[in-house]
């Protein structure tokens, strides 16, 4: 298949002051547009590989050719992760529903979790991603680099922050901490109640 670019589910501006509009703009029709472009370049005459989605090609990375399977993980993981990413994001939606009790449960508080999953975001040596699986029932807090995805360890993401620095770097610059706290202001967790019933 053609990869594309999928729309945001929001205007640029949706989260501002939290994410301003020009990182989003930027992290959208440049950042995100060339990851699809470059996996549909690696892909290009692999016909085999014409029925699988960018998360079917990453939770199978073992069957693509040696010679493009770098290419796949790095922007079909960069495909996958920002097309999960974009719809977590939303001002003003309650943490609640069966995700948050599950967080409760294990984690103590919401304050809790968020003290963990910043840590883990803070602490990531260069660029990657923090996530919230669902796996057997449990939730955990993991880190992959680069663009590499949870699907291609055989885990199911509900939650997940970029913490590339062009996520955040012309307005937060080196602070990546206060982008961390941010994110907690926009996450959507109807969103991630969605993901966490798809994966129990
Ligand atoms: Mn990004």
């Amino acid at each position: 298949m053609l990869h594309v670019l999928p729309p945001l589910p929001y205007d640029y501006n949706s989260l501002e002051p939290f994410i301003d509009e020009e990182t989003m703009r930027i992290h959208h029709t440049k950042h995100h547009q060339t990851y699809v472009d470059k996996l549909n370049a690696a892909l290009g005459g692999h016909k085999e590989f014409e029925a699988l989605d960018a998360d079917e090609l990453l939770k199978n990375l073992d069957r693509i050719p040696e010679d493009i399977r770098t290419a796949v993980r790095n922007h079909g993981g960069g495909h996958s992760n920002h097309s999960f990413f974009w719809p977590l994001l939303k001002k003003n939606v309650p943490f609640g529903g069966a995700v948050s009790e599950r967080i409760l449960k294990q984690f103590g508080s919401l304050e809790k979790f968020r003290e963990d999953f910043s840590n883990r975001a803070a602490l990531l040596f260069g660029s990657g991603w923090t996530w919230l699986t669902l796996d057997q029932g449990k939730l955990e807090i993991m880190t992959t680099a680069n663009q590499d995805s949870p699907l291609s360890v055989g885990k199911t993401p509900v939650l997940g922050l970029d913490v590339w620095e062009h996520a955040y770097y012309l307005k937060y610059q080196n602070r990546r901490p206060d982008y961390i706290k941010a994110f907690f202001e926009v996450i959507n967790w109807e969103k991630v109640n969605e993901h966490f019933y798809k994966a129990g």
